[in-house]
C-alpha cells in the first residue's frame, strides 16, 4: 500500500486555492471569515461564494478528469 497522506486530496487543494480568493470582484469586499461551498455529484465539482455584502454570486465548477 502507498503511503497516505494527510488527507490532501485535490479537493481539498483546489478549496485552498478558493479560500484565498475571498474578494468580492464587484464591491470588493474581503469575505476573511467566509468560505467557498463545494458540491460535487462524483463527476463535476462546483463551488460556490456569495458574497455577504453584495449579494454577488461566484460559482465556478470543474469536471474531475481522471
Ligand atoms: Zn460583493
Amino acid at each position: 500500500m502507498a503511503s497516505r497522506n494527510n488527507g490532501s486530496t485535490p479537493f481539498e487543494r483546489l478549496k485552498n486555492r478558493y479560500d484565498r480568493d475571498m474578494v468580492c470582484p464587484e464591491c470588493g469586499y474581503d469575505d476573511d471569515e467566509g468560505e467557498w461551498l463545494s458540491e460535487t455529484d462524483g463527476r463535476r465539482i462546483v463551488y460556490q461564494h456569495i458574497c455577504p455584502s453584495c449579494g454577488k454570486v461566484r460559482q465556478s465548477s470543474y469536471t474531475l478528469g481522471r
